[in-house]
């Protein structure tokens, strides 16, 4: 899914927009508590083309004089780890100082850039003032409101124009592995204890390119891949590096992944923040391992994981189902296991169940707990088949969706899970009406 940004100076709308062309998809996960301030990150969609959309903002805060400084690392991280740019002016203000060095770094990044001049609140009225930003050089701006969501076809038109049509991956046997988690927790030692600090010195040429910043690897004749791992080589150059790039990054870096290593420092625990990134690993069906790291720290005695395991299940309740690892970077204690868990959790995400299978299980589970009655009336499941892979999806034939209790269709995945494992995958259960 291709992964959109939204740059621009503070306040001239870009959380407007964001709500705007994120409508009704905002994500579900963000329905959990404590997870939906600050929100950065939607699914949306345009003329059938789906794509993640990221407000890169967050430094409303600041006074002018970093202003500037914050734009152009927000923008390089935009350059760095996203499809198609958002750049968002606002026609009251005109063109800024800000607004030129962002533009000119866009201009030379050669991403795909759409110029969007925000507040033009009337169209019926000639838009003259918006011709100054052609001075930009970004090409033709494209006049919206929006607060009253005008224009925003002809910005979604622009682009939907930059996508790539999804080329089918040639290299299909190598897993893919998104490393993500907050500044400091280790990913970059992890990376290096695995890696070796040699590659990543023989690899930290100036002027990588965007292929160059994943980092194929091979172990016991398994091929992988390290998404994004210029961005954990970079970071020492980034100075403060807030923990809202950290989540850009790891949206970006999770759409690309096969199976999503969320680090967490055992000192600090799980935050919001994490919560908030495994989300988008859980939505976009990604497999996810949870690595609490420098566990040579810990004071432990054979209770201390256990206890650790079930803080984590209830920060990230909406994916118990996560693999979860205690490991030191520092030492390379477990690592080995952290490479059983990924092929593990690979597995499961693109395993297939046989129809006859899945059946048996589905009529066991309606048969030790039946569904409760909704007004008289009861749910029927006729058939279940699995239709998908990467996240293994199954589509449900019922008499009537509508009788479905959510904490039912818990009822029936924890059962699947039981029966086919699964361990480390997001499930998707999808049921349709159909006569008997
Ligand atoms: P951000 O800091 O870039 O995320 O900007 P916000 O989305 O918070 O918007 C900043 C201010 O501009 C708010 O007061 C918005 O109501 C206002 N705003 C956003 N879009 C428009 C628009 O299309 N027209 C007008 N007149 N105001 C807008
Ligand atoms: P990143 O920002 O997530 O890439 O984190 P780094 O890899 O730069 O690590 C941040 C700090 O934590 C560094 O000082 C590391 O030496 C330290 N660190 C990383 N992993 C471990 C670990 O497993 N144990 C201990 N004790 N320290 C660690």
């Amino acid at each position: 899914m291709p992964v959109v940004a939204i740059v621009g100076r503070p306040n001239v709308g870009k959380s407007t927009l964001f709500n705007k062309l994120a409508g009704q998809r905002i994500s579900i996960v963000e329905d959990s508590p404590g997870v939906t301030r600050d929100r950065i990150y939607a699914q949306a969609d345009w003329a059938g083309r789906e794509f993640a959309l990221i407000d890169t903002g967050g430094i409303d805060t600041e006074t002018d004089e970093v202003i500037p400084k914050k734009m152009t690392e927000q923008a390089r991280l935009a350059i760095e780890t996203c499809d198609v740019i958002i750049f968002l002016t606002d026609v009251k203000t005109g063109i800024t100082d800000a607004d030129e060095n962002v533009a000119n770094l866009l201009r030379r990044s050669k991403k795909p850039v759409a110029l969007a001049v925000n507040k033009v609140d009337s169209f019926t009225k000639p838009r003259d003032e918006i011709y100054e930003f052609y001075a930009l050089s970004l090409g033709d701006p494209i006049p919206i409101s929006a607060s009253q969501g005008l224009g925003l076809g002809e910005l979604l038109d622009e682009i939907v124009k930059h996508f790539k049509d999804p080329v089918e991956t040639s290299d299909e046997e190598r897993i893919k592995v998104a490393v993500i988690g907050k500044p400091n927790v280790g990913k970059s030692s992890l990376i290096n204890k695995i890696l070796g600090e040699e590659r990543l010195i023989v690899s930290d040429i100036p002027g990588t390119t965007r292929d160059s910043i994943d980092t194929p690897y091979e172990r016991d004749s398994q091929k992988y891949v390290f998404i994004d791992t210029a961005g954990m080589r970079r970071k020492s150059k980034i100075k403060n590096d807030i923990e809202r790039y950290s989540v850009v990054r790891s949206v970006a870096a999770v759409e690309r992944a096969d199976v999503c290593v969320l680090m967490i420092d055992a000192a600090e625990g799980a935050t919001e923040q994490d919560a908030k990134i495994a989300g988008v690993a859980h939505e976009r069906g990604k497999a996810l391992i949870i690595a609490v790291n420098k566990w040579d720290l810990i004071e432990k005695d054979n209770h201390t994981m256990k206890i650790f395991e079930r803080g984590l299940n209830e920060t990230f309740s909406f994916a118990t189902y996560a693999e979860k690892i205690f490991i030191s970077a520092l030492t390379g204690q477990r690592i080995d296991k952290l490479f059983d868990a990924i092929i593990k959790v690979e597995e499961s995400r693109t395993k297939r169940i046989s129809t006859g299978l899945l059946n048996e299980v589905m009529i066991e589970a309606l048969a030790a707990n039946e569904p409760s009655s909704d007004r008289g009336k009861f749910l029927k499941a006729y058939y279940v088949t699995q239709v998908a892979t990467g996240p293994p999806t199954f589509v449900f034939f019922v008499n009537d969706s509508s009788l479905l209790h959510f904490s039912y269709k818990r009822y029936l995945e924890n059962q699947f899970r039981r029966a086919f494992g699964f361990d480390g995958t997001p499930l998707r259960f999808v049921f349709r009406n159909r006569k008997e």
